[in-house]
């Protein structure tokens, strides 16, 4: 069984610092990207990072292949895709911006897959009360109980993944592409600390990890 990671680091951040790319903020010694890269490569064949075109060409040691990414995440996952070995039998795809993800969490979705899922991912309980709204307006109150806050990384049986892909569709995780062809999607438990970088008290949080 072969498994490659795609991680993800083309986006344009735009609730961060519009002058400043997230996604290569330090951590202590470490960029953002290098933590994700890290954990991405303890537990995978192979690594392909997706960048923005003006990253093209850093060297990235960490990182097997590097491509450049799209317009939206979805299209940056199918350039990474792409890339990855035609024989692979696992994709793990996981946001670069998520530097505290476990190599134990990445072990735990990969676990899920050879157990027989098409694609496990990390679900985490939600604390806050859920209010549906429109137009400022609340219309219902969603029962938390049914509910879990969904991170990276995502491990998939690599042909459904790829099918899930197919005809370029766009969603704000891949385990809604694989829903919506069919596949089963299992939940193991995710890790509270496990947040993904949106905003400067994100990257606070995240360096008073190593502090
Ligand atoms: O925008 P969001 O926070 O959901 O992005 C999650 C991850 O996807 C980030 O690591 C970001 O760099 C990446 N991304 C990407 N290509 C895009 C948009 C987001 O690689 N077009």
């Amino acid at each position: 069984m072969s498994t490659w990671s795609i991680v993800l680091a083309a986006g344009s951040g735009r609730r961060y610092d519009p002058d400043v790319l997230k996604q290569y903020e330090e951590i202590g010694p470490w960029r953002v990207i290098d933590l994700s890269l890290a954990r991405a490569g303890e537990v995978s064949d192979g690594v392909v990072l997706v960048v923005g075109a003006d990253h093209a060409d850093d060297p990235e040691p960490m990182a097997d292949l590097v491509v450049v990414g799209g317009v939206r995440r979805s299209d940056s996952v199918r350039r990474g895709l792409d890339a990855v070995p035609a024989d692979c039998d696992i994709v793990v795809v996981h946001d670069g911006a998520r530097p505290l993800a476990s190599s134990e969490l990445f072990e735990s979705v990969i676990e899920a897959v050879l157990a027989g899922a098409d694609a496990a991912i990390p679900g985490v309980p939600v604390t806050d009360t859920i209010k549906q709204i429109d137009d400022g307006c609340v219309v219902g109150t969603l029962d938390r109980d049914d509910l879990v806050a969904v991170q990276t990384p995502q491990a998939f049986r690599a042909e459904v993944l790829r099918r899930a892909h197919e005809g370029d569709p766009d969603a704000t995780d891949d385990a809604a592409l694989v829903e919506s062809v069919g596949g089963t999607v299992m939940v193991v438990e995710g890790e509270a600390t496990n947040l993904k970088i949106t905003t400067r008290h994100d990257l606070g949080v995240a360096r008073l990890h190593f502090g």
